[in-house]
């Protein structure tokens, strides 16, 4: 550049000026500059005018107060004036509105411009928005100020502490601890946790770890306080903060402890149930097998326990078990286990190494505590226990082989006439073996079709005439023949398999009584046997119900065989339900009366048709002077209730005169036709065949 050229001078001049608005007008400051004398604006960068609604050009000449306004300028003047006096820069804050309904907050620098003279000729100011400053500060105070919100609103004990040691603890926390802030702030935090916890919350605290873990804290009375801590890291203001949550666990470790004792007790008798029994047994069982010793298990089931449930109530029961539990424990040594494996089966595993016969002496101890008579409801009442015993390592070679054939052994037990003690035999197994070998054909013998219906005639004893037929289920298995239903129904009912089978039967026989009307024979009901597990199931009456509508047939072409023992267990229930099936046209007959324990009482409030005779009293007839007092009095009680009597199984023209001239209304048995297959029935009742009785 050649500087002696005035005009290449100015072009220089004019560029460097060019760079300097250039620079001053992209700088984040607003920059201006005012003259002392009137304090007029001099310059003002692109950012300073715009700051005030003006442009670089129509700014100058300005005085301060024109451009910021005169009740800004005269709050300011006290500064101006004071960095004018004192030769020296001043700073403060501002806030203008940012012109969108918010606050800008600036702040502005006042440099005195000093003249030649050394005197002040005027001002430079420099403003800088600190807008987001401010904001990002208001954040964190707000932020702060919501912590402590948290901290003193949590119900959770909360503590901050840094570098190990408490700076803030909320009243939660105070209050579980027993301590006040001004004794806690300031003091390790370790010294508040249990003793017992110091290495581990240390290590969790050094280790600078996020989690939630189970410890413990120490009282103020040195009480230990089981808790939860959740631990946080939080950067607050540059520090690096540690928040712990502190929840008190005693309510909770409370109801787990319950929990588990409710998951591990018989809630009834408070003896531990089958799980934890199992667990314990494992363990005695390894430490036989260790050693080298025996071990007993005892299955325990109570003979005819539903009986007292049924005749006297599920209260008294519940009496007559804990009753039990108590005679059974009292019987044995400190170490033996003792279980409820539900209902009324108890469990005993005799923990020493017990020779047979002295297995068998408490054996018989139990026999005799358990059967003890026992003062109920102003009777004396006496409930005795069958007894399994397996033995270790013998009989099995872990608690579930034990359990399993004691339980067979049990079975014997009962068989073998009840109240008795069996010791487990491998011959036992195979007939348990053959149980389940008939469970699983059972299960598929609907779908196979191997299940047949007979149906039996019943009788008028007044004139001979057909009154109804019973259904009865037969099995014909594919090697043993037809199976009779005694043999296969017991099995059924306690696998739980009777509900569809009882379905099959009662659509079969729905069927067959359809097939008697539409061959136009004598429109008699078909009676149908339920089991136990049948009637108490949920929906039975709509089941009864869609079943009539599924095969066409009227209720009036229906009757329900019940036993006593379903009729006693809730009365209000029964009758419920018994009323709902007579209201569909359903007839109802109590099966084999006389073998349970129905009360006249009870009887008189259900809404019974008939009573059907048990056998048994009918087969040693006319000969046996107990049987007929009993049959005679069933039909005299039944007369007086306005019941019907059916005598089942006579097979004799004496049973049968014998039955007439008591007064019976109806009767069934070979001698007047045996359960006979569908086709053959409706052969008979056309005439093709002729009772014999007739
Ligand atoms: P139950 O209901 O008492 O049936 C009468 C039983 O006596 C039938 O035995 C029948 O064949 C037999 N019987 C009839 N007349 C005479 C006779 O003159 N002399 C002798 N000795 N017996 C006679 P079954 O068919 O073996 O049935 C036995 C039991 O099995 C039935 O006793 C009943 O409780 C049950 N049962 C049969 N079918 C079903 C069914 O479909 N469902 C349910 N839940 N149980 C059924
Ligand atoms: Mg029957
Ligand atoms: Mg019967």
């Amino acid at each position: 550049m050649n500087l002696h050229d005035p005009a290449e001078e100015i072009v220089a001049l004019r560029a460097e000026i060019e760079q300097f608005r250039l620079l001053a007008n992209n700088v984040p400051v607003a920059i201006a500059y005012f003259e002392r004398q009137g304090f007029t604006c001099r310059y003002a960068n692109l950012g300073y005018a715009s700051m005030f609604g003006r442009d670089e050009q129509n700014i100058l000449g300005l005085t301060f107060a024109q451009i910021i306004g005169e009740a800004a300028a005269q709050q300011i003047q006290p500064q101006v004036d004071a960095i004018l006096r004192e030769r020296r820069a001043a700073s403060y804050e501002r806030q203008l509105p940012d012109g969108e309904g918010g606050t800008r907050h600036i702040e502005v620098n006042l440099l005195p411009h000093m003249g030649a003279a050394g005197e002040p000729v005027g001002a430079f100011v420099l403003i800088a928005d600190i807008t987001r400053h401010r904001r990002a500060e208001l954040a964190l105070r707000e932020s702060e100020e919501r912590l402590a919100k948290f901290m003193h609103a949590s119900a959770e004990g909360i503590a901050f502490h840094k570098d190990g040691v408490i700076t803030d603890v909320n009243p939660p926390l105070l209050a579980l601890v027993g301590y006040t802030l001004a004794e806690m702030r300031g003091r390790p935090a370790l010294e508040f946790v249990a003793p017992d916890q110091r290495e581990r919350v240390g290590g969790v605290m050094s280790a600078g770890a996020e989690l939630t873990y189970e410890t413990a804290v120490a009282h103020k009375n040195g009480e230990r306080i089981p808790v939860e801590f959740i631990v946080r890291t939080l950067h607050h203001q540059g520090e690096r903060l540690r928040m712990t949550i502190v929840r008190d666990l005693r309510d909770s470790i409370e109801a787990r402890r319950r929990i588990h004792h409710l998951a591990h007790h018989d809630a009834l008798t408070g003896l531990p149930n089958r799980n934890a029994f199992i667990e314990q047994a494992e363990t005695l069982v390894a430490q036989a097998a260790a050693r080298g010793t025996s071990l007993a298990l005892l299955f325990i089931d109570l003979d005819h326990f539903k009986r007292v449930n049924d005749s006297l109530g599920h209260l008294a029961g519940d009496t007559l078990l804990k009753t039990v539990a108590r005679r059974i424990t009292g019987t044995l040594r400190a170490g033996d286990l003792v279980a409820r494996f539900g209902g009324d089966e108890f469990v005993v595993l005799l923990a020493g190494d017990t020779p047979a016969a002295g297995v068998q002496e408490v054996a018989h101890k139990l026999l005799a505590a358990v059967g003890a008579p026992l003062e109920m409801e102003g009777a004396s009442i006496s409930v005795t226990p069958s007894i399994g015993v397996a033995l270790f390592p013998r009989d099995g070679g872990n608690s579930e082989e034990l359990i399993k054939h004691a339980d067979t052994a049990m079975y014997h037990a009962k068989s073998k006439g009840r109240a008795g003690c069996c010791f487990f035999e491998p011959e036992m197994a195979a007939s348990a073996l053959a149980e389940l070998e008939m469970e699983s054909r059972l299960t598929q013998a609907i779908a196979a079709k191997e299940f047949v219906l007979h149906f039996q005639p019943q009788l008028s004893l007044a004139d001979g005439s057909l009154v109804g037929c019973e259904a009865l289920i037969r099995w014909r298995h594919p090697e043993r023949g037809l199976v009779s239903p005694n043999a296969f129904i017991p099995v059924a009912e306690s696998r739980r398999l009777m509900l569809p089978i009882g379905h099959w039967v009662l659509h079969e026989a729905l069927l067959e009584a359809r097939r008697w009307r539409d061959a136009g024979l004598p429109a008699v009901p078909v009676a149908v046997n339920l089991s136990t597990m049948q009637f108490g199931a949920v929906g039975f009456v709509e089941g009864i119900e869609r079943a009539l509508a599924e095969t066409g047939t009227d209720g009036s072409m229906l009757e329900l065989e019940l036993t006593e023992r379903m009729l006693m267990d809730d009365l209000e229930q029964v009758r419920g339900a018994l009323l709902r099936l007579k209201a569909l046209g359903v007839r109802i007959a109590v099966d084999d009366f006389g073998t349970g324990y129905t009360s006249l009482g009870h009887l008189k409030n259900l809404p019974v048709d008939r009573l059907k005779i048990d056998r048994s009293f009918v087969k040693d007839l006319p000969a046996d002077a107990s049987s007929a007092a009993i049959a005679r009095a069933i039909i005299q009680m039944a007369q007086s209730l306005g019941l019907r009597t059916l005598a089942e199984g006579v097979e004799t023209e004496a049973q049968h005169a014998w039955m007439r001239d008591q007064g019976c209304d109806e009767v069934q048995g070979h001698w007047l036709a045996p359960p006979m297959a569908g086709s053959k029935l409706r052969a008979w009742l056309a005439g093709g065949l002729e009772p014999q009785a007739r």
